[in-house]
């Protein structure tokens, strides 16, 4: 059991947890950076990057990750393979303690926890996840040019990727487990009217199917609910889109949030409802979440956390 005392917390080490940690080492705060549950965040769990600027040929997610974590390091930032698990905000310096029984004093909070998305929980969607199996069609989307896709879910950010889709797919198949969708009528309106879209009612995916040297997505199994009935469906591609779960758990109660869970921060800035704490990245942005966006909050994060300490004399 250890405890350290910093001006700069940051809580995350995703794209937003480590572009916050580059400014304030070289603001010369000395941040510690706490990385969590998973260390480089959710560019890990995905093959190729294609559009993070700076990288003329696809990245891997991982070793894109790396990169910023060595950045990070070798501008001076420490980073601790621990979760935080408490944040008293009564206190000042902030008290914040960790899973391994570890303590933080902090002049500042940064938090970056990220906004996981939520997957259906079948084996074989882990096996072709990054392989065919995909939770952004921002992100993934382009790979599928000329071919044939489907999209899970039935609510506004499955049928807003439905119909981006239709921009690279051939085809478009929305599979939705009802019959009727939860999204806004305007966007429900530009989906019946794509002649590329296509829609399965009552049904849900019950496998992902593929081959598996090399690995690849060929098709689903879709059971319709109501008949039992099991279909093939021929397909290259696969979108998630059922949600996410913005990682913020440890802060009701202390933070302002929206009714999903993602902290509000103050018009063009990351400043939280408690002075001296900032929110950086997917955990503060239901609309965006892409890496490029999460660093550069990160970015504002960082400076804002400066003028604050700078305000305080620290
Ligand atoms: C499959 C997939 C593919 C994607 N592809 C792309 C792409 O091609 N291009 C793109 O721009 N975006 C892509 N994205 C989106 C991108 O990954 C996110 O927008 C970005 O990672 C958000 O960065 P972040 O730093 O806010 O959070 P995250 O990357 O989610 O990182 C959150 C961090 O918080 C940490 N954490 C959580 N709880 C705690 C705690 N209690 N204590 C300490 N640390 C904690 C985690 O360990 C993690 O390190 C993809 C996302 C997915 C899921």
């Amino acid at each position: 059991m250890a405890e350290y005392s910093t001006k700069v917390l940051i809580i995350g080490s995703g794209p937003a947890g480590y572009t916050a940690g580059i400014y304030a080492a070289r603001s010369g705060l000395n941040p510690i950076i706490v990385a969590g549950p998973q260390i480089g965040g959710q560019l890990t769990i995905t093959t190729e990057i294609e559009n993070f600027p700076g990288f003329p040929t696809p990245i891997y997610g991982s070793e894109l990750m790396n990169n910023m974590k060595q950045q990070a390091e070798n501008v001076g930032v420490t980073i601790h393979e621990d979760i935080i698990t408490e944040l008293d905000a009564q206190q000042r310096p902030f008290v914040l303690c960790t899973e391994n029984g570890n303590c933080y004093k902090a002049d500042s909070i940064i938090i970056a926890t990220g906004a996981s998305a939520r997957w259906l929980g079948l084996e074989s969607e882990a096996k072709f996840r990054g392989f065919g199996v995909s939770g952004c069609a921002t992100c993934d989307g382009f790979f599928y040019r000329g071919k044939e896709v489907a999209v899970i879910g039935g609510g506004n950010t499955a049928v807003d990727e439905a119909i981006y889709l239709t921009n690279f797919a051939s085809k478009v198949t929305l599979i939705h487990r009802r019959d009727s969708l939860r999204a806004d009528k305007t966007l429900q309106e530009r989906l019946f009217a794509n002649p590329k879209i296509e829609v399965i009612w009552d049904s849900v995916v019950t496998e992902f199917v593929g081959s598996y040297e090399p690995l690849s997505l060929t098709g689903l199994k879709v059971k319709n609910i109501k008949t039992d009935e099991i279909i093939n469906l021929s397909v290259s591609g696969a979108f998630i889109a059922i949600g996410h779960h913005p990682n913020s758990d440890l802060f009701k109660g202390i933070l302002e949030t929206d009714a999903e869970g993602y902290i509000i921060t103050k018009p063009n800035s990351c400043a939280t409802n408690i002075a001296g704490i900032f929110a950086a990245g997917d955990i503060k942005d239901p609309q965006f979440r892409q890496a490029i966006v999460a660093a550069g909050s990160g970015c504002i994060a960082s400076l804002e956390a400066e003028k604050y300490l700078a305000s305080l004399n620290k």
